[in-house]
């Protein structure tokens, strides 16, 4: 299992950033917004960030 970020959904809080263990989150610099996204070569998948996201349906399970 990997995560994947829903940008329409995201608000860019960057808790998920913080709390993800292998840092394989980290923001689009060069979107205007800031929003982030996964580095799915860094993401093992072990869930931590998915409790912390604020924004329903904005981090999820992809395959
Ligand atoms: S599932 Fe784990 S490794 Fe992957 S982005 Fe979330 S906290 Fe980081
Ligand atoms: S925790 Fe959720 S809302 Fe916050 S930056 Fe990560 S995906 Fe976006």
């Amino acid at each position: 299992m990997k995560v994947a970020i829903d940008q329409a959904r995201c608000n860019a809080c960057g808790l998920c950033r913080e709390v993800c263990p292998e840092s394989a989150i980290h923001p689009k610099y060069l979107e205007i917004r800031h929003l982030y996204e996964v580095d799915l070569g860094r993401c093992t998948g072990c869930g931590d960030c998915l409790e912390y996201c604020p924004a329903p349906g904005a981090l999820v399970e992809s395959a």
